[in-house]
């Protein structure tokens, strides 16, 4: 079982208190999509969970397991950034096994896990080829390729999406539906995109200013919001 559990969890980045005491349980298997505006701290939040940047105080678990101190690679995650940076002189197959590789994992358990994560985004056919022979929307593939190769019981997503045109990006949605149904990991998935929020979200949670606004089910908060503010990003428009 590996849910996240936060409580109580602040962020001040000098004087600034950019996250203000946050409770947030995110289930096993759950998909939560985090929305709200710009500058509000959902990468911050996010970041939090990854490990990548220290609380300033509060507590994160991940499953059975309190990580707030723990080093990145030692909690079961994997992060996807809207900006992919894969390694150009690498090859497809060479970019999602990179990691694995540096922990020094065997080729042969490299090469079936490559595979694996090839098959579920269909990737097959394009393993040798270097990024620059890609399109954006395969080179965000195998960026989430590279995540699912370390097999983390945790996904994390900070606009994935962000950087495609709209036609990629529903074809993109699409797949990380599919992705979430097939391999039923827990996944935190940050978005502006109110589509995004609304199809792929288990629970959807309206950050505001450093604090959780609103947490419900997309049509809860769309039919049902506490106040204008949650309207305005999820609510139907009347
Ligand atoms: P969001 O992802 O919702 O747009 P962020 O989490 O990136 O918001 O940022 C939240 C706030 O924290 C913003 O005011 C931002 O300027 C500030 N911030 C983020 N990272 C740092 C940092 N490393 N140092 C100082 N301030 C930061
Ligand atoms: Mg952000």
């Amino acid at each position: 079982m590996s849910g996240v559990v936060l409580s109580n969890v602040v962020k001040r980045f000098g004087e600034v208190e950019v996250i203000r005491g946050v409770d947030l349980t995110v289930d096993h298997g759950e998909f939560c999509v985090f929305v709200g505006p710009s500058g509000c701290g959902k990468s911050t939040l996010l970041r939090m969970v990854a490990g990548l940047e220290a609380t300033t105080s509060g507590t994160v678990r991940i499953g059975s397991r309190d990580v707030t101190h723990a080093d990145p690679s030692d909690r079961g995650v994997a992060m996807v950034f809207q900006t992919y940076a894969l390694y150009p002189h690498m090859t497809v197959a060479e970019n999602m096994g990179f990691g694995l590789k540096m922990t020094g994992h065997p080729r042969q358990e490299i090469a079936a896990k490559v595979a694996e994560a090839a098959r579920i985004l269909k990737l097959e056919p394009l393993l040798q080829r270097k990024p620059k022979a890609l399109s954006g929307g395969q080179r965000q593939r195998v960026a989430i390729g590279r995540a699912i190769v370390r097999g983390p019981d945790v996904f994390l997503f900070d606009e994935p999406l962000s950087n495609l045109d709209a036609e990629l990006r529903v074809e993109m949605r699409v797949e990380i539906a599919r992705l979430h149904r097939e391999i039923g990991a827990t996944m935190i998935y940050v978005t502006h995109d109110q589509v995004e929020a609304m199809t792929l979200a288990d629970k959807i949670v309206v950050l505001r200013a450093g604090r959780i606004e609103q947490v419900g089910k997309p049509l809860d908060l769309y039919h049902d919001p506490d106040n204008r503010f949650v309207a305005g990003f999820i609510g139907s428009p009347s």
